[in-house]
């Protein structure tokens, strides 16, 4: 599938030489296994399973039976899906979680990994602090595929690199980033994902009018130098313009109920898509690092585990653990935040961009923006 030459070493001397002998259950792992079976293997899957007339289904369980009584022990769940966290509350160090289908769950910890919009961080801090905070800019994102001649130019443009960010002095950006390349030597196959940003106020509400969207898209694009202003202008008039009011969510401190409550990820430190990555001396841009939110969510993701580690291993109490965590996801996801809002405001201000060490130290020196 990625296209590398590969031999596969197999004792047996042809599939199926061993009767079927053993069934796997396959549930968390479903999403990895569509990335490594080709397309044409993957629409038969449901061939190779032990009912092929079951489709997997969020409902599935497996049920735990007493072997004497046949008494149901337990009822276990195969993955979570479709649970949507609706309510939580605490009583004393235990935390119960409600779902909009009428289950609930209690447990010692629960960790509110549930995005920028974390309705974990509404119950920890209330609706009124944890609001998402909208900037004044708005961003489209759509995915095409180019006409041979323009994704030729296009490649050139960006010099063997998968992404190129364009600033225009009309306080536009439009950072085009290649999405998938099936056939490496026929760029007419290659999916690329332009992302438009631009000053818009307004709260969340504005531009949701699918016809007004295409039409600020067809208008800005219109305003770029060539090949971009052809690339952005053949998106085929039925494509589907994702829009997003960027938004932040300052990190503050919270609550954790004696450590049985917390955030991770977006839910801890929703910020923009930043174009820049501001160290203390200097701004670097890199469109490999154009966002920072992910990464951020995987540090926080190891250091959750690392605290539970303590916990679990090392007999630290929970609230201890969960304190430390979180000292420092506070500290850092609010760095992070406010300056990836700072540097998403700056992108969009020529006159403030041309000030900046970015533009006096950075662009030039990077052509095209250089890892
Ligand atoms: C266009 C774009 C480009 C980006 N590029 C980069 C980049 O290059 N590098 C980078 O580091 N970051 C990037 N980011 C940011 C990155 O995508 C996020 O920071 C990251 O996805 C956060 O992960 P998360 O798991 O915390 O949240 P999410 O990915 O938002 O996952 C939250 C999950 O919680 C689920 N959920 C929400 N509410 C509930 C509920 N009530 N009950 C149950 N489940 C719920 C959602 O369905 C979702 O699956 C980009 C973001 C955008 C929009």
């Amino acid at each position: 599938m990625l296209g590398i030459n590969c031999t596969v070493f197999e004792q047996e001397h042809f599939l199926n030489e061993r009767q079927r002998d053993w069934s796997f259950g396959i549930y968390w792992a479903q999403s990895s296994l569509t990335e490594c079976i080709p397309q044409s293997l993957l629409s038969r899957l449901n061939t190779a399973q032990v009912d092929p007339l079951h489709p997997p289904s969020p409902d599935d369980f497996i049920q735990v039976l007493n072997g004497k009584t046949t008494e149901e022990l337990k009822s276990v769940p195969t993955p979570n899906y479709g649970k949507r966290l609706s309510n939580m509350w605490n009583k004393e160090t235990k935390i119960t979680a409600t779902f909009e289908d009428g289950s609930e769950l209690t447990g010692d910890l629960l960790v509110g990994a549930d995005g920028s919009k974390s309705i974990v961080r509404k119950y920890l801090l209330s609706p009124e602090i944890a609001v998402l905070q909208p900037l004044p800019i708005m961003g489209l994102h759509a995915t095409l595929i180019l006409p041979s001649e323009l994704a030729k130019k296009m490649v050139a443009e960006l010099q063997d690199q998968v992404a190129v960010l364009t600033l225009h002095p009309a306080g536009l950006c439009v950072f085009f980033s290649i999405h998938q390349i099936p056939d490496h030597e026929r760029p007419e196959t290659w999916t690329w994902m332009p992302t438009m940003t631009f000053r818009h106020e307004g709260g969340h509400d504005g531009l949701t009018n699918p016809a007004e969207i295409r039409s600020v898209w067809d208008q800005y694009a219109e305003k770029f130098a060539e090949p971009f202003r052809s690339a952005l202008l053949s998106l085929p008039q039925d494509a589907v313009i994702w829009r997003e009011r960027l938004s932040q969510w300052p990190t503050v401190a919270w609550d954790n109920h004696q450590g049985s409550v917390t955030l991770a990820g977006d839910a801890a430190h929703p910020m923009t898509y930043p174009t820049f990555t501001k160290t203390d001396s200097d701004i670097q841009f890199s469109p490999a690092d154009r966002g920072q939110g992910l990464n951020n969510a995987v540090h926080d993701a190891g250091n959750l585990c690392r605290a539970l580690d303590q916990h679990v291993h090392d007999g630290k109490p929970l609230a201890d653990v969960m304190a430390a965590y979180e000292a420092e996801l506070v500290e850092r996801g609010r760095e992070a935040v406010i300056s990836s809002g700072q540097n998403s405001m700056m992108a969009h201000d020529w006159e403030q961009l041309k000030l900046s060490p970015l533009f006096t130290q950075g662009i030039a020196g990077r052509g095209n923006g250089g890892r």
